[in-house]
């Protein structure tokens, strides 16, 4: 899980490297995918249930699972999510992060900030003993207290030997709720927050998830190990 963590933090850090106006999201995804499998890792994304690309790459109104093409091209003020997962020795990594194109505009730098601060709020009770709900709860009030929602048909999942296992993490939720958490249990905590209202809509695509009312929305996702003694940030290798 270390491994297929740490490649996964770095695939999105060659990403990040790329980010600027008139790249596409088809060159973002063919960097990402040469670098996962230059370490000898597997794209954990290509091919999972039909998707054909390595990143999903969602840009401003669109949420989640944006396929990457050569007619996506980043322009200035644009906010691009990008979500990676590696596969190495038989266990998953997943992560997402939101990068701003350029100078963005105040409501998206506050947007991105306030869904990684909801990140943060809710892994912080990612501990032994508190309870699934506990860490939803945190993440909701968190962008609920910027004027954000949080998506609700689309949540966090555990991970391992499979990209998406038992339970599910949602992005809401009642302190003291849910299944309860255990040592050594790994889960992808995956804020998703929007400007506007929380609910979405998936495109004729089959894949893109996009806000229903058109508003900006932003992601922010590690994996994450749930130690008896710590709680690790298994993508994180900075940001
Ligand atoms: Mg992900
Ligand atoms: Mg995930």
């Amino acid at each position: 899980m270390r491994r297929a963590g740490r490649i996964t933090g770095e695939a999105l850090l060659c990403a990040r490297d790329m980010i600027r106006p008139g790249v596409t999201t088809r060159e973002i995804d063919r960097a990402i995918r040469a670098y996962i499998e230059g370490q000898g890792a597997v794209p954990s994304f290509l091919g999972y249930n039909g998707f054909p690309a390595s990143a999903c790459i969602s840009i401003n109104s669109e949420v989640i699972h944006g396929i990457p093409s050569k007619h996506r091209v980043l322009q200035e003020g644009d906010i691009v999510k990008v979500d990676v997962g590696a596969m190495i020795g038989g266990y998953h990594g997943d992560s997402a992060r939101t990068f701003p194109v350029g100078r963005v505009s105040e409501v998206a730098e506050r947007l991105i900030a306030a869904t990684r601060e909801s990140f943060y709020k809710g892994v912080a009770l990612a501990r032994p003993g508190n309870r699934i709900g506990d860490i939803g709860a945190a993440v909701e009030e968190t962008a609920k207290g910027y004027g954000f929602s949080t998506v609700r048909e689309f949540v966090g999942h555990g991970i391992g030997e499979h990209l998406h296992e038992s339970p599910d993490v949602p992005n809401y939720g009642t302190p003291g709720r849910g299944c309860r958490l255990y040592a050594g249990m790994t889960v992808a905590i995956e804020p998703m927050v929007n400007v506007g209202q929380s609910k979405v809509k998936v495109l004729d695509d089959g894949w893109t998830v996009v806000t229903a009312d058109g508003s900006l929305s932003a992601h922010y996702e590690h994996t994450v190990a749930i130690l008896g003694d710590e709680t690790v940030l298994l993508t994180d290798v900075g940001e």
